[in-house]
């Protein structure tokens, strides 16, 4: 019996060794069938039935601050614990999602960029000083969304856009998300020096030696139900 303990405790370490947290991101949110979902659309009621699914199975969320935190004291992640990501902006990231996740008692990570603020279909200045009010996070995903070739002005797009929403705010800005999910040394480099803490990108695995600057994502299908959602994430923790 000892020996099973021994032997069931060493595969419980592995597999905790393996486990990355679930860093789910999401794009855009439609209403009443406006566009089918895929990779960057999700309806409302099937991002709600994903929300659902998270909850009845335990999920609760954390944010940024402690996942870095935990990284950097080599500790592991709490089970059944995931991070729930928005990029671009979106309006309806604070009218249909922050309803959606208070409801669950979730917290999200916004990312947004400043060329959009109070656009139409964009988020508005007051909607990001909301959404930070409310206990989200709001981070930083440019300016404009450049290509990797296209960042010409680093300060347009990596310091001015973390003070602006830190005025915004009231509060430190201290993640980005690289748009496209694209990166390089350099870019990586930019990052570090307007003084972030960490970037995510998408769905390739975090480089070593430059985790905290390569944070995985799993880009969440609008097609997948609750249960696939979960199938997804327990695959992504094993590659
Ligand atoms: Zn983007």
């Amino acid at each position: 019996m000892k020996r099973l303990i021994v032997i069931w405790c060493c595969c419980l370490s592995l597999t905790t060794t393996a486990q990355q947290l679930p860093v789910l991101c999401y794009h855009n949110i439609t209403t009443a069938g406006q566009h089918k979902n895929d990779l960057l659309h999700i309806d409302r009621d099937q991002f709600d039935r994903q929300l659902k699914t998270l909850s009845d199975s335990g999920y609760h969320t954390i944010l940024p601050d402690e996942m870095v935190a935990l990284m950097a004291q080599h500790k592991p992640f709490p089970p059944r614990a995931c991070i729930i990501t928005f990029d671009d902006s979106h309006d309806v990231h604070y009218s249909v999602a922050a309803p959606l996740l208070q409801h669950y008692h979730f917290k999200g990570v916004f990312f947004v960029m400043t060329v959009t603020l109070n656009k139409p279909h964009y988020l508005s200045v007051a909607n990001v000083k909301a959404l930070s009010d409310e206990g989200h996070v709001v981070a930083s995903h440019t300016w404009d969304h450049p290509f990797p070739a296209g960042y010409k002005d680093w300060n347009k797009e990596l310091v001015t856009p973390r003070q602006q929403l830190e005025k915004i705010t009231g509060r430190p800005v201290w993640y980005f998300a690289y748009p496209f999910g694209a990166y390089n040394d350099s870019i990586i480099m930019h990052v570090k020096q307007a003084g972030y803490k960490a970037a995510f990108q998408l769905n390739r695995l975090p480089v070593a030696g430059k985790e905290l600057y390569t944070l995985r994502r799993l880009m969440v299908d609008g097609r997948w139900s609750g249960a696939q959602l979960l199938h997804e994430m327990a695959l992504y923790g094993t590659q």
